[in-house]
């Protein structure tokens, strides 16, 4: 039997793991905290460091493949483990380009994808340089998720709220649409994409709060995001599945935002709403499978539930009798025992024969 490693055991390996229930797979999770959402869902779970070489290498020695659901992961650690055999999805090669936004913005640049303007800023007055660059928003260049480590600056004056580390400037787009597209790749180097999903954010929190699909957008505009995220996926030449962060600006121009070389938030809903879900198809990927289907049985709504405001401590999860009587409602609590602001701790798809409601 294939032996599976999950680095990092959060909501994305927990769902992972109740897809492999179905396959011929011994799972192992390595993560810290063993009371994480996907440690008592694996076969094996070992307590360690994803940061740490020694912890990191010890733990893929003896597995047949390896893949993450957090970009942070040692990654010397998993280029030796490559090198002697480990199968890794993503490859680390496309870990290290993802992982840094400068080299991941190269990396577009360098292979004709289309992506907002930039400049790399290493310091504080590197950033001063580009008043006239204004509108923008600062990235970090490492470290950064969920809104953190992005930063909005619209005038001379916001200058002083950039990061005094390497980050990249990226001109502000006129933002009509956020989508994302999922695309699977095998060893074989045969891809699948799903429909595009429309992405709605919180404004406070600057993290997903709802989405849609099918997004609705011209089919000019689905053609150049299909083509766009299948080029992403080819030239980063890694098997594994990608989600694909693309805004749509006013004109209908496509450009890539962000890449996640793995299962993402923004693949939630295919759990119910799709043939194939992203936790399946990514299980098709490392165990040497079929790509599956990636088609929508209806139209979904997919809400993040997370952490109210000002609560930090035991979760108690408000209404969900309520939510529970709402039909084609499909409820996801990550068991998480600890709620704080805007922390995802769960969510909810909603499936229909009509987009509408
Ligand atoms: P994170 O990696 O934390 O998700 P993103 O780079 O995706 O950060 O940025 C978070 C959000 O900020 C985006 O989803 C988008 O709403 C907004 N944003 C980011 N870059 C731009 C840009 N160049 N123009 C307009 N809005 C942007």
């Amino acid at each position: 039997m294939t032996k599976a490693g999950i680095l990092g055991g959060g909501q994305l390996g927990r769902m992972l793991l109740q897809e492999a229930v179905n396959y011929p797979v011994d799972t192992w999770v390595l993560e810290n905290d063993t009371e994480c959402p996907a440690a008592h869902l694996c076969h094996h779970f070992i307590k360690g460091d994803i940061r740490s070489f020694d912890d990191v290498y010890a733990f893929g020695k003896n597995l047949d493949v390896l893949t993450i659901e957090i970009e942070n992961v040692n990654l010397e650690a998993l280029e030796k483990l490559e090198s002697e055999g480990i199968k890794i999805f993503p490859n680390p090669a496309s870990l290290k380009i993802i992982r840094d936004k400068i080299l991941q913005k190269q990396f577009y640049q360098q292979n004709s994808i289309p992506t907002p303007e930039f400049k790399i800023t290493n310091n504080r007055s590197e950033l001063n340089q580009y008043e006239s660059f204004l509108p923008a928003v600062h990235k970090l260049a490492t470290g950064g998720y969920d809104g953190r480590g992005v930063q909005l600056l619209d005038k001379k004056d916001d200058l002083k709220l950039g990061f005094d580390q390497p980050a990249i400037l990226e001109k502000r787009v006129d933002l009509q649409k956020e989508i994302a597209m999922l695309v699977a790749m095998n060893s074989k180097g045969e891809t699948v994409i799903y429909p595009p999903v429309e992405m709605v954010f919180d404004k406070y929190l600057n993290q997903l709060d709802f989405q849609l699909c099918p997004a609705e957008i011209t089919e000019k505009s689905l053609w150049k995001a299909e083509a766009i995220a299948l080029s992403v996926v080819r030239q980063l030449q890694s098997p594994g599945f990608f989600a694909i962060e693309l805004f749509i600006d006013r004109e209908g121009g496509v450009l890539v935002n962000e890449t996640a070389p793995r299962v993402h938030n923004s693949g939630h809903h295919t759990i119910e709403a799709h043939f194939c879900s992203q936790f399946d198809m990514l299980w098709r990927v490392l165990l040497n499978y079929p790509l599956g289907n990636t088609d929508a049985i209806l139209p979904s709504v997919m809400v993040n539930i997370v952490g109210e405001p000002d609560v930090k401590g035991e979760v108690d999860y408000a209404g969900l009798e309520e939510v529970l009587q709402i039909e084609n409602a499909f409820v996801h609590l990550y068991g998480k025992k600890e709620t704080k602001p805007g922390r995802k701790m769960g969510h909810v798809t909603v499936i229909s024969k009509e987009r509408q409601e």
